[in-house]
């Protein structure tokens, strides 16, 4: 099955070919010639992951899902949040903005870094219905990053349960306990139920 993914994220696309599997053949817009930026204009993940994929429907009338995905720290009363992208402002940056997270959580002692991700994933079928999924993953932010060329925040979140950066383990790994693992997996499932029928 061909499905469009309503993104221009390459890490994104790579995890989710590896939820996804071999069964479906997931495109992105500019594979189908649309190279501008998707619109993201919301203040609620949510909002903007269902945008996302209404804006890419309407452009192909075809099966499309998005993801918007946010970072909630506890001590940063839930920022960066919606802002997770821009966090250290333009143009967007995986370091400024884990500098900026860490310059604000000095001081913070390991008991207090609780933080996790947040994401839903909203899908629209042939017919523009829509159905939305959601997953999180807990965890901590850890004082220092782990390195700095990996996925946004993955340098400094330590999932529960593990001692080391999301940075640090296999995407396959990432996947069993990531807020994008659990979103996606539900996702396959009502496709694949639905493609059964
Ligand atoms: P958006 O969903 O494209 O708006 O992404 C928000 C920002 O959150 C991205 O630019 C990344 O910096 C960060 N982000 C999203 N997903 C992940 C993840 O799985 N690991 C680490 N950072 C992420």
């Amino acid at each position: 099955m061909d499905i469009i993914f309503a993104s221009a994220n390459r890490n994104k696309l790579v995890e989710a070919r590896a939820i996804f599997g071999p069964d479906f053949n997931i495109l992105l817009p500019e594979d189908l010639g649309f190279t501008e930026d998707i619109p993201e204009t919301h203040e609620t993940i949510y909002e903007n992951s269902v945008e996302k994929a209404r804006f890419v429907w309407d452009l192909f009338h075809k099966p499309c899902f998005s993801d918007d995905t946010g970072l909630e720290i506890d001590a940063l009363g839930g920022e960066p949040g919606v802002y997770s992208a821009r966090y250290a402002g333009e143009p967007k940056s995986p370091v400024r903005n884990i500098e900026k997270v860490l310059a604000r959580m000095e001081g913070v002692p390991a008991d207090k870094r609780t933080a996790r991700f947040r994401c839903v994933v909203s899908y629209i079928d042939a017919e523009g219905q829509l159905t939305t999924f959601e997953g999180t993953c807990e965890g901590h932010i850890n004082f220092a990053p782990a390195r700095t060329e990996a996925f946004g925040y993955d340098p400094i979140f330590i999932a529960e349960g593990y001692d080391k950066t999301l940075a640090e383990i296999s995407i396959e790994e990432k996947n069993g306990i990531s807020h994008r693992g659990k979103a996606m997996d539900q996702l396959v499932c009502h496709l694949s139920q639905n493609l059964k029928r």
